[in-house]
């Protein structure tokens, strides 16, 4: 286990093991300093109906606009801040931010929208994670139904506690909450019908290139059908191009995200783009 992670970390910066030690070591002390000096950003990332063509939320996606090593994608410094224990920093500074950001657009009158907040493993396993929620979701007055969780499912399953438990005390504020990169791990569809979930991400694994493979759409559309029958919104992950879109359509998916539509951006760009798109 610990070699598979060294190997990950590896792939992250390349040269010598040795050398990529010694950097995991100094972003480690830089991550401590990154939320107080304000170094984080939060990106958000549209999702649109296919059906009524309207914006209905945004995931928000964690960068680190470091002052040597310029921008960051979580990638680089998630794995590491879940090993050292930082995680939970960098989640409750992104709720604050999607909580903050939900309060100022109530203020100034838009329609409603979600943002969806990726949550980790060991924040799953964080006990005071619906207190922390709570005393956020009353200080901006925000309504909890339009904030989202997202957890992985492979999160879900490796977790120790039990995860239901904790989905359960979450859902009790009124939060939706979605399972991640759904196909990627090794849970079964049967035990989807236990999760108190809403929504249902299928993997860009599912959705890449998936006009060109027949047996890909079977696939992607059986799973949209065992999640819609499942009483959830389903959504695909990473639509890149309109070939894959007219196929996830006739696949009778719910929400798009990706580069076909967007990118995530900052929140200024994101609502300039939302100006655009209407
Ligand atoms: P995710 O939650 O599955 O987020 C989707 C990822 O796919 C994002 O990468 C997004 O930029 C990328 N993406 C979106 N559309 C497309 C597309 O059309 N094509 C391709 N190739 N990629 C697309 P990003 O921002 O690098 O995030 C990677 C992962 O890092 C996320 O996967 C999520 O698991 C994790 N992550 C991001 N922000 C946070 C955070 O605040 N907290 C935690 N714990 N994890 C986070
Ligand atoms: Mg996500
Ligand atoms: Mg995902
Ligand atoms: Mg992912």
């Amino acid at each position: 286990f610990e070699a598979k992670r060294l190997r990950q970390d590896v792939a992250v910066f390349n040269p010598s093991a040795e050398a990529a030690r010694a950097l995991h070591l100094s972003l480690l002390s830089d991550l401590a300093t990154a939320i107080q000096q304000d170094q984080l950003r939060q990106f958000l990332q549209p999702k649109r109906c296919l059906k009524t063509g309207r914006i209905t939320g945004a995931e928000a996606l964690v960068r680190w606009q470091h002052p040597q090593r310029g921008w960051l994608p979580p990638g680089d410094f998630v794995p590491f801040a879940e090993r050292s224990g930082r995680i939970r920093q960098i989640t409750d500074w992104m709720l604050a931010r999607a909580v903050r950001t939900l309060a100022a657009w109530e203020v100034e009158g838009r329609e409603p929208m979600s943002i969806a907040v990726n949550i980790s493993t060991l924040d799953i396993q964080d006990q005071t994670l619906p207190a922390r929620l709570a005393a956020l979701l009353a200080e901006y007055r925000v309504d909890p139904g339009q904030l989202q969780l997202e957890v992985t499912e492979t999160g879900l399953m490796s977790s120790g506690t039990d995860p239901i438990a904790v989905l359960n005390a979450l859902k009790a504020w009124g939060v939706k909450l979605a399972i991640d990169d759904f196909g990627t791990g090794q849970s079964s569809l049967a035990y989807l019908q236990h999760l108190p979930v809403d929504e249902l991400k299928i993997d860009r694994s599912f959705v890449q290139d998936v006009n060109a493979d027949p047996r890909r759409q079977a696939l992607l559309k059986s799973i949209v059908g065992v999640g819609q029958g499942l009483g959830l919104t389903v959504t695909a992950e990473g639509v890149e191009n309109q070939a894959e879109l007219d196929c996830i359509a006739a696949c009778g998916c719910d929400l798009i995200q990706g580069y076909l539509l967007a990118k995530p951006m900052d929140l200024p760009d994101f609502q300039t783009w939302l100006g655009r798109t209407g």
